[in-house]
């Protein structure tokens, strides 16, 4: 029996063929769940078939971009099944945060890490073996340790859910060793339903994910990738960090954002500039003490309004939901990070930002880093050519979101309308001519030879390498000077991006021509470029400011009310605001002032136990507005 589809082209679900239905009692059951504890109305995506999977005894592998609401496919069988839910994640500077949250929505959640004393430890060992638990966070070494095993042998568990999974690939940046040994949990746990969860949508990962965690008859749920609510922005040129202010100031002067740089020198500098500038601006990464880290991240995660700056060191895991933007001065190094970055925007499903601008330096630098570290070659050939697929992704003058999703394997119909390629399409010119002169030089050098140096050929250089080769000779020498070897080389790399040509696996960069070339170079078709705009083009125009959420004037201070009684509260119990009530909560709030408790309840993000604790406390603050 195969589940799981290695050609799989498509998002979708792959179920074991022996699966029954789920009895609808358990269904019945879910779906209160969601309305009486979450307070959320309708189930997303997958989440009720995984959801069923799992209360039928089943192993799944899903894979949801972040923010898709993958917690709570493992939360809610974990509270319908007879036991407590193991949850084995990486993140312990988050379990905190995850348990709070838990225990505001009135669940039993605890962690076992190294943060805690002997004594608390004690306390939530017994707990579990007493079966008074429903959720317990374990960091993977520790599960592994004789100690834990022997615990787990002797209590009730009601599934294991692996979350991170994509930390067993050797070949991600998040590879952990223990998380392969993860395997024996299948055999000593033979009848307990495992679920492994990850963002990573490659196929390589997944396929990984099925052999190491022994998941091959797991039902696998492949969500659709696409985060409709992040509007994305690129942009290449001179200034990057006064871009990013202005873009700061214009569209998130109050917002929580996240601004990526490649050095750690550069996020000082920025986090301190930011600062100059009135924001509330800290920096992250890996050479900062650890004290110092987990303050600013804390900080972060529990005011209102703060702007991290850092390297990728930091996001992994952060689901702060409200994170209105996700900036980068620089470029990533594949399409894949980009898309996890940005992917840390707008968790909520609310209006948010992925910005970026980055200069040709950041490219020659990225290549140097490549070039000189000390890994293998073909780990440098892979890492080549996913930057330059990230450059393609820059060069487009299509839907940037359909090229995204198209690089994780899934078609967008029509072009997004939220990207900056749809919203203000760029200029373009009429590239035929240009094409037809790099593509016949390549074709004339005898496709050997990279960018820079048919570039050379294209503008008449006569240097030692190309009268070795006797390329002064060749009916392309010389035939480009209209253009400067700049202009050239954006040529080329969009040639690259739009597969006029190859780049050769061989690591060298010398350039093939492909099938597509060729109506090209017959002067059967044309070719339309992107306009790299030069240094004295004229600054871009700003988008209008544009509120976060879509409140009516009316309302926005009844909002402002709710948030600060939000963050007393949350002042009070030592948690970040966004555990008592999301923004998106609020809003509704704000819009529909409802009166009693019944329409609370109708809100969505309100469960039971936090209408009990918070309910009176906001209908008295909604009425007393109404009546001033
Ligand atoms: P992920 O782990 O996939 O990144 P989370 O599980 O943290 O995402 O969920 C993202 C947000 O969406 C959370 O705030 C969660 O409470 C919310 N959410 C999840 N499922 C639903 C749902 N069915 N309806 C409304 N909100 C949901
Ligand atoms: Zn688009």
């Amino acid at each position: 029996m195969t589940t799981y589809q290695d050609s799989c082209e498509e998002t979708g679900v792959f179920l074991p063929d022996s699966r029954h239905t789920v009895h609808p009692v358990n269904m019945a059951s879910a779906r209160q769940v969601l309305n009486d504890t979450f307070g959320y109305h309708d189930f997303r995506h997958h989440q009720s078939d995984i959801i069923a999977n799992l209360l039928e005894g089943g192993d799944a592998l899903v894979l949801m971009p972040t923010g898709g609401g993958k917690s709570l496919c493992f939360q809610i069988p974990a509270l319908l099944r007879a036991g407590t839910g193991i949850v084995i994640s990486p993140l312990i500077a988050l379990m905190q945060d995850q348990v709070d949250a838990l225990r505001q929505l009135g669940l039993r959640a605890a962690f076992l890490n190294s943060t805690l004393d002997g004594r608390s430890r004690q306390m939530i060992e017994q707990a579990l073996l007493d079966g008074e638990l429903d959720l317990l966070y374990i960091a993977p070494e520790r599960l592994l340790t004789a100690h834990m095993q022997d615990l787990l042998q002797r209590a009730s568990i009601s599934l294991f859910a692996i979350d991170e999974a994509h930390c067993v690939s050797q070949w991600g940046h998040d590879f952990r060793k223990e998380y392969q040994q993860l395997s024996v949990l299948a055999e000593r746990y033979p009848g307990v339903p495992r679920i492994a969860l990850t963002a990573t949508a490659d196929q390589r990962t997944r396929a990984e994910i099925i052999e190491q965690l022994r998941l091959q008859q797991a039902a696998v749920f492949i969500n659709s990738f696409d985060r409709p609510n992040i509007r994305y922005y690129i942009s290449e040129g001179r200034n990057p960090r006064e871009r990013l202010w202005r873009f700061i100031q214009a569209e998130h002067p109050g917002d929580a954002g996240i601004v990526y740089c490649l050095s750690r020198n550069k996020v000082e500098q920025v986090a301190d500039w930011l600062c100059g500038k009135g924001r509330v601006a800290l920096a992250y990464h890996a050479g900062l003490p650890e004290r110092m880290r987990r303050e600013h991240q804390q900080r972060f995660l529990q005011e209102d309004g703060v702007v991290i700056v850092a390297t990728i060191a930091f996001g992994m895991g952060i689901d702060k939901p409200d994170v209105r933007f996700v900036a980068h001065l620089n470029l990533p190094k594949s399409v894949e990070a980009y898309y996890q970055e940005t992917g840390r925007a707008g968790r909520d499903g609310q209006p948010a930002d992925a910005w970026m601008a980055y200069n040709l330096q950041d490219v020659i630098m990225l290549r140097k880093m490549m070039n000189d570290s000390d890994a293998d070659d073909c780990f440098k050939r892979v890492s080549s050519h996913k930057l330059e697929t990230m450059l393609g992704l820059c060069d487009l003058t299509s839907c940037r979101r359909q090229a995204l999703l198209a690089y994780f394997n899934e078609h967008l119909d029509e072009p997004c309308g939220n990207c900056d390629t749809c919203l203000e399409p760029p200029r373009t010119w009429d590239a035929t001519e240009a094409a037809q002169k790099a593509l016949s030089c390549v074709f004339r050098t005898g496709q050997r030879f990279g960018v820079n140096y048919v570039v050379e050929v294209l503008l008449g250089k006569e240097d030692a390498r190309i009268q070795r080769n006797g390329h002064q000779r060749a009916t392309t020498f010389g035939i480009g000077r209209e253009h400067n070897a700049t202009e050239w080389r954006s040529i080329f790399r969009q040639l690259i991006a739009q597969a006029y040509l190859d780049i050769d696996p061989d690591g060298h960069g010398s350039m093939q021509l492909t099938e597509k070339a060729r109506p090209l170079l017959r002067g059967e078709a044309r070719l339309q470029l992107r306009h790299q705009p030069g240094p004295e083009k004229k600054a871009r125009r700003e988008r209008s400011s544009r509120p976060v959420v879509e409140l009516q004037p009316d309302d926005q201070s009844l909002f402002e009310a709710l948030r600060a009684h939000r963050l007393q509260l949350a002042k009070q119990q030592g948690v970040p605001p966004y555990v008592i009530f999301h923004d998106s909560t609020l809003v509704e709030m704000a819009a529909r002032r409802p009166h009693s408790e019944a329409e609370l309840r109708g809100i969505t993000g309100v469960g039971e136990t936090k209408l009990d604790r918070f309910g009176r406390s906001f209908i008295e603050l909604i009425a007393a507005h109404a009546d001033p």
